[in-house]
């Protein structure tokens, strides 16, 4: 294999997660009873380019094959949205005959931020959310996006002055052709705006469990400085953002638009002085994750060795990763519970454990819950609590702790 930036090809197995189902391929009852198909889960890193990226990749249309996830139910994710697009009108001066267009716009929530300013808006949508966002009003192409949809978007409504992607760089298959297809989209003086999980988020705060088939690339600024300088386009600002547990937020532009800001360095010392360029860095980290494996398997186990129930909370796709290389199985984590209507009555891919309504918890009162949606846990404990859960929360990141 290569890199998928540089084309690097020596590069560094530092991470095995076993085979493992997709991580969003939730089952039916019915599928409790057929075969299911596991992947390689490894992890690698460039020393050409500092990329991280996954070694086997799964086919997109089997990825998003049973796409489940909303970002309506994530308040958090809401929010930070709502501030994004505010931002981006203040900053960038949009006005009503400009176009913004959101890349995997999933069920148009961010993109619902400009309507109050009146700004055209286009989504592009491969999964079934996308119907949710078209009910919703938001205009939204349902496919994937690449090099050839700005000729479609461009003849209809004309160059976008604002692009963003929140979430979707690490999804797309052929990063090349996206990014040629931002560039494309976009006007002279516009603005791509890209948003992904912080590879120095991801080593710090124990968050492997973020690692699934979906995401195939872990950025930290410097490889994605290279990428867009081979489009010719410059990253002209970054900021690191709090969502899904620590994200990297880029501004990018055509060659020489904007002037750069002192951001840029500031974060790129930051990633040099923790190591991120150094793949002993990576090996360090895949032997803190084998240890944060045995420490969760030893504090559940011990839990039921006492006779106690565990449930979960929160059925998000890399809880999938954590339940399925920690090996968590129905005999140790009864159910889990959700409020998502798309999940409630699904089976978790591979561990096969039931998703519940949020209330069996209240109903039932489990002695310990883990909390597998830890990205939220400022939001979700509080509500937990308020709702009257009166058992112990395990919280598995950055190492396995329990909240009273
Ligand atoms: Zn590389």
């Amino acid at each position: 294999m290569k890199c998928s930036i540089c084309n690097y090809q020596n590069l560094c197995n530092f991470l095995t997660l076993g085979h493992q189902p997709p991580s969003n391929s939730f089952l039916r009852f019915e599928g409790l009873n057929k075969p299911e198909t596991y992947y390689p889960l490894d992890v690698y890193y460039c020393e050409n380019c500092g990329l991280v990226q996954l070694g086997y990749e799964v086919k997109p249309e089997i990825l998003f094959r049973n796409y489940v996830y909303s970002t309506q139910t994530n308040k958090s994710l809401i929010k930070n949205f709502a501030e994004l697009v505010d931002k981006i009108v203040a900053r960038f001066k949009l006005a009503g005959k400009d176009l913004a267009v959101d890349i995997g716009s999933n069920d148009g929530t961010l993109l619902k931020g400009y309507l109050k300013y009146n700004i055209r808006i286009l989504g592009i949508e491969p999964s079934n959310v996308a119907e949710i966002a078209i009910k919703n009003s938001v205009p939204t192409m349902k496919e994937f996006f690449n090099r050839d949809t700005p000729m479609k978007i461009v003849k209809k409504y004309g160059k976008a002055k604002v692009v963003t992607a929140t979430n979707v760089f690490a999804h797309v298959k052929d990063i090349m052709s996206s990014v040629e297809g931002v560039k494309k989209l976009l006007s002279d003086d516009g603005i791509f705006i890209c948003e992904s999980h912080h590879i120095l988020s991801l080593v710090t705060g124990m968050q492997w469990d973020s690692i699934y088939h979906e995401h195939l690339r872990y950025y930290s600024l410097k490889p994605l400085i290279y990428l867009f300088k081979l489009f010719n386009m410059d990253i002209f600002d970054a900021e690191k953002i709090t969502t899904h547990g620590g994200s990297i937020r880029i501004y990018v532009c055509k060659k020489n638009m904007y002037p750069n800001s002192d951001n840029i360095a500031k974060i790129l010392k930051e990633e040099e002085s923790y190591g991120l360029y150094n793949k002993e860095t990576f090996h360090e980290f895949a032997q803190k994750v084998k240890a944060h494996k045995i420490k969760i398997q030893e504090m559940l186990i011990g839990i039921k060795k006492e006779g106690k129930k565990i449930a979960g909370i929160g059925a998000p796709a890399k809880g999938n990763t954590l339940l399925n290389y920690c090996n968590i199985t129905p005999d140790i984590m009864e159910y889990l519970v959700e409020r998502s209507n798309l999940k409630i009555g699904l089976y978790t891919p591979g561990m096969h454990i039931s998703i519940v309504d949020e209330k069996q918890l209240f109903d039932e009162q489990p002695d310990y819950a883990l909390l597998l949606s830890w990205n939220i846990a400022e939001e979700l404990i509080p509500k937990i609590k308020k709702l009257g859960y009166k058992g112990k929360i395990i919280v598995p990141v950055p190492w396995p702790h329990i909240v009273d």
